[in-house]
């Protein structure tokens, strides 16, 4: 049943170019990045209202840094997995316009993937919010002053990603919206992608003709909406098997 599923998947990927890829926090996990929402996640251990809202960190960075340092020791520490491998693939294949991402860990970066979208920017980099210098947070780390101060300005900086109260970069979604418009098929893997406002994604992606195909380990609010077909297993198991599906409908093109 679910090769069947994969195989009409990989035909349609195949036969045409511009399909895209959601991802979320699912796909992180089989890289040992825990989803923050999750039991055993950063959130049971740290509060967001008290640690992840644009707020806190203004009203007090030193502390919010506290969660950013084991956040960062989580993202350091993981590797990419094949389901990022796979996404990677397809891009390299020439059938995948881009993948865009809910995650912040850079894995689809350090997995080859080169069209990412950060809906929620990346922890890799820090930005001043006084002079607005972007920093790589490598540069930043070998100072071992907490918090993380810009070298030009001396203001404290901060992670480049969208704590809670702040928007989602303009640019961001202004690129999602294009990628998504018309295209063949939409991957949306580890996430409901019905968080707003990242769920209007799948829903134009769906009016403007695509077929939306779900990948996750749980029964999701997409399975009984907009989902046309729900594979249900690990990313990084039904990825590569997909890819190889994809790989297989070329050769015999
Ligand atoms: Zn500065």
């Amino acid at each position: 049943m679910s090769e069947e599923q994969i195989i009409q998947v990989a035909k349609r990927i195949a036969a045409g170019r511009g399909s895209v890829a959601f991802t979320g926090a699912g796909i992180s996990v089989e890289s040992g990045i825990p989803d923050f929402r999750s039991a055993g996640g950063l959130w049971e251990k740290f509060n967001p209202m008290e640690y992840a809202t644009i707020e806190a960190f203004l009203r007090d960075p030193l502390k919010v840094w506290e969660m950013l340092r084991e956040m960062d020791e989580l993202i350091e520490a993981a590797r990419p997995n094949p389901a990022h491998l796979g996404i990677a693939r397809l891009e390299q294949l020439g059938l995948l316009a881009g993948v865009i991402t809910q995650n912040v860990d850079n894995l689809h970066q350090r997995a080859g993937s080169r069209a990412v979208i950060e809906f929620h920017g990346n922890g890799n980099r820090l930005v001043c919010l006084r002079c607005k210098r972007d920093i790589q947070a490598a540069q930043a780390r070998l100072q071992e002053e907490s918090p993380p101060r810009c070298p030009d300005c001396g203001a404290v900086l901060k992670p480049d990603v969208v704590f809670f109260g702040e928007p989602i970069p303009t640019q961001a979604s202004a690129a999602a919206m294009r990628l998504v418009q018309g295209t063949p098929v939409m991957l949306v893997v580890g996430t409901s992608g019905m968080a707003a406002p990242a769920s209007y994604l799948p829903l134009v992606a769906k009016k403007t003709g695509a077929m939306i195909v779900e990948i996750n380990r749980e029964h999701t609010l997409l399975t009984d909406g907009l989902a046309d077909i729900s594979l249900r297993g690990r990313a990084g198991e039904l990825l590569p098997r997909l890819v190889a599906a994809v790989e297989d409908a070329l050769g015999h093109a």
